[in-house]
């Protein structure tokens, strides 16, 4: 664990890759921008996907979400006109998934008599895009460069991966890959994230000092005004901003600025739209007196083990009014203060633009590019933006593992996931920066709207777009393809270090935009012709010449960089909820739920060894109604009963608190989690020699009832006990996520 270790230079390695990305490119276009960066003080965007609703199976647990496909500016793609059969679990089972051959010798073997490995090294990647929705284009330049098979309207079978356009739930899956967790919109929306943030600023408070101060509304409303009156009694000079979101709200819609907490518009509104109340950052960097933000795009490639992959590239909205800090006067300009596309794009300001670095959508490496040329160090910019997308990651991690394994219990069969998330960044004028908002679907379109003549809009192709997305989801597929570590083992010695074979992503880039202006317009004429409709019979195997063993010859290097667990070491040490989540999860015992009952929550403290004299286990139950009661009051998921993981680990702060009295937060809990592990540890030890000399009859030996040794005893229920040394490890390996 190597806490405060040089995070400048932890992300050293790929900057410099990315440095290169951003110099190429950019370069003529620094050449040709005169004009100094506003470095002083000194945020633009583009449609945004939110998606509606998870469509929970069971639990419809999100609230609805305001705009969505649906959007005036995102034009949702038809559905599928034919019918899609469901793929059938049974069936599912009873073919032969390349993943696992059933039988040695038949199981994957095709009637060409071809052995499985011949097989699968030449057969292609499937993909079912018929959910994608409005990444739909940018999906399909993406398969056709893999020379995969794409699905448009669905299979009858199953295929590897399945794209879906806003959440897990868009399908019943129950193989293969699908691009989204369950959880994943629910976890990103303003008030969650604000929430896991806050937990870890609690915990952490150096490290996740780039969340601005936030308050949850209409719960915290008396907080906030009583905090923001401390500070002023204080600091009378001190004239905050603040801005105010909707939890439900996106692209900028009902957002607004204040200057004090008397403005908050609670009249009706609050309670049917509760909200975020932020600091504002009021000094943000400016490039051409412009404030702008960063989109760039994160893949969660697993759970459990924790795998997050960067973009190289990402894109940069512009505001299309000149900055000035908030006041009374300009509070109301949405041009100047919001970086969102979709509100920008209405301005006679917005600048579309056929070059990636001008206009008011640029590629992220441009800025990067153009910083340089001022000789900033962007080195530590990309090192600090990738320590706050692994610590925003951390943050998320645990409530994910929650709903990941109430959708996909352990034992039944169940898709494996990873998704792609944009994350919205500010840099301030001191080049720091701040997360703004995750988001679980960033819109991957790669067309734009134009007005042709006065009311007449037409979409045309988005050289910036397409430039960074479809290489975004053709390396995520890359990453993903399942076919790629048995082709690697055929063909070993084809897959050396692509590196010094192909030219980098920089020498490429550097083709006039003349070029990319033909290509662009060749490939989206591609995009016009119909889609496959027929379907083949089976998983189609490649032609002869595509039957290349290394398909990815033709490809550019992979524009997504791993940075866990690249950089686990110094980042493990945070990750404290994670590991109470995996003994909430542990105590959970009924398949499928997200509650903790009072059966569990007490076996918790039992196994734990938690009561003593002084905590009864009458406290005990007097803890747990009292913060399951109140996290009930505020969550607005009222279906399942019992303590959610945030009440959960209040209850754990508070224990731990009461155990380890002289230490700081993080460190008593850090010992709770420690001892708690322990002592599970040791009762799994016990268990594995009761089960072995089957005197425990299937019982828990600390457990009072078999109710209680039900919920307390996941390895009694189907799951082998692989560790006997942590509880941590058991718990992972009972939930091998991905
Ligand atoms: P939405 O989901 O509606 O886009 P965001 O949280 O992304 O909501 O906020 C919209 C825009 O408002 C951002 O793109 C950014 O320009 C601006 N913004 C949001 N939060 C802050 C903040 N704390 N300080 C400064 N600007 C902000």
């Amino acid at each position: 664990m190597q806490r405060g270790s040089s995070e400048r230079e932890l992300a050293a390695g790929w900057e410099a890759e990315a440095v290169a990305v951003a110099e190429a490119p950019a370069a003529a276009a620094v050449a040709a921008a005169a004009e100094p960066v506003g470095v002083d003080s000194g945020a633009a965007g583009e449609p945004e996907r939110k998606a509606p609703e998870e469509q929970s199976k069971e639990r419809a647990r999100a609230q609805p979400r305001a705009a969505e496909e649906g959007d005036a500016l995102v034009t949702p793609r038809p559905p599928p006109t034919l019918p899609l059969a469901k793929p059938q679990p049974a069936r599912v089972r009873g073919l032969c998934p390349h993943r696992k051959p059933r039988s040695k010798g038949r199981g994957c073997r095709r009637s060409s008599g071809r052995s499985a490995d011949e097989y699968c090294s030449q057969r292609r990647v499937t993909v079912d895009s018929s959910k994608a929705r409005t990444s739909l284009d940018a999906l399909k330049i993406s398969i056709r460069q893999l020379k995969w098979k794409e699905f448009p309207f669905g299979r009858r079978l199953p295929c590897d991966i399945y794209w879906h356009g806003v959440s897990f739930h868009d399908n019943d899956i129950f193989s293969g890959q699908v691009n989204k967790f369950p959880g994943m919109t629910e976890m990103v929306r303003k008030i969650t994230l604000s929430r896991a943030v806050r937990i870890m600023q609690n915990l952490f408070p150096e490290e996740y000092n780039f969340y601005p101060r936030s308050w949850i509304l209409p719960d915290e409303f008396q907080l906030f005004v009583a905090q923001v009156r401390m500070v002023k009694d204080g600091d009378p000079s001190w004239k905050p901003t603040f801005i105010v979101k909707p939890d439900s709200g996106c692209q900028g819609d009902g957002i607004y600025l204040i200057k004090d907490p008397s403005d908050i518009r609670l009249a009706g509104t609050l309670q049917s739209r509760p909200a975020v109340v932020q600091e504002y950052i009021c000094k943000p960097l400016l490039i051409d007196k412009l404030k702008f933000d960063i989109r760039l795009y994160v893949l969660l490639k697993s759970l459990d083990p924790l795998e997050i992959y960067i973009a190289k590239d990402g894109l940069s909205r512009f505001c299309t009014e000149p900055y000035q800090e908030p006041s009374p006067k300009n509070l109301h300009h949405t041009f100047m203060h919001l970086t969102n596309y979709s509100l920008n794009i209405h301005s006679g300001n917005f600048v579309h633009s056929d070059s990636t670095s001008t206009g008011s959508k640029r590629t992220f490496s441009s800025i990067l590019c153009r910083l340089s040329s001022k000789g900033v160090d962007i080195k530590k910019v990309w090192s600090d933006i990738i320590s706050l997308v692994i610590k925003t990651v951390i943050a998320l991690t645990p409530e994910l593992k929650v709903f990941y394994q109430s959708d996909i219990p352990a034992g039944r069969p169940g898709p494996t996931c990873f998704q792609i998330l944009g994350f919205d960044i500010l840099l301030m004028k001191n080049l720091k920066p701040i997360l703004l908002e995750v988001n679980a679907n960033p819109s991957m379109r790669i067309e734009h709207e134009q007005e042709l003549s006065p009311g007449v809009f037409e979409n045309v192709p988005s050289l910036v777009d397409e430039e960074v997305k479809v290489a975004v989801i053709r390396d995520t597929l890359r990453l993903m393809d399942p076919l790629k570590n048995k082709r690697e083992n055929h063909f070993p010695d084809i897959y050396v270090d692509r590196k010094h074979r192909f030219p980098p992503v920089s020498d490429r880039m550097s083709s006039s935009v003349l070029q990319l202006s033909k290509l662009f317009i060749a490939r989206s004429q591609k995009l016009k012709q119909p889609a496959v409709k027929e379907e083949p019979s089976d998983s189609e195997p490649a032609s002869a010449s595509d039957a290349n063993p290394n398909p990815e010859a033709h490809l550019p290097s992979i524009c997504l960089k791993q940075v866990f667990p690249k950089y686990a070491k110094q980042f493990n040490y945070l990750r404290l909820v994670d590991r109470m989540a995996n003994l909430f999860i542990r105590f959970l015992g009924i398949k499928g739920t997200m509650k903790l009952g009072p059966t569990g929550f007490r076996t918790f403290i039992r196994n734990c060894k938690l009561s003593s004299s002084s905590l009864s286990m009458a406290a005990v139950d007097i803890l747990y109604i009292d913060i399951t009661r109140r996290w009930n009051s505020m969550t607005l998921d009222q279906r399942d009963s019992g303590m959610c993981l945030q009440g959960f680990v209040e209850a754990f702060f508070y224990l731990a608190q009461r155990k380890f009295k002289m230490l700081p937060l993080h460190e008593q809990v850090a010992s709770l989690v420690d001892l708690c592990e322990y002592h599970l540890s040791l009762l799994d030890e016990k268990r594995l020699v009761c089960g072995r000399s089957g005197t425990s009859g299937g019982r828990a030996p600390d457990s009072g009832t078999p109710q209680e040794a039900a919920a307390s005893a996941p390895l009694a229920q189907g799951t082998p006990p692989a560790c006997t040394n942590s509880a941590h490890k058991v718990s992972n390996s009972r939930h091998a996520l991905s």
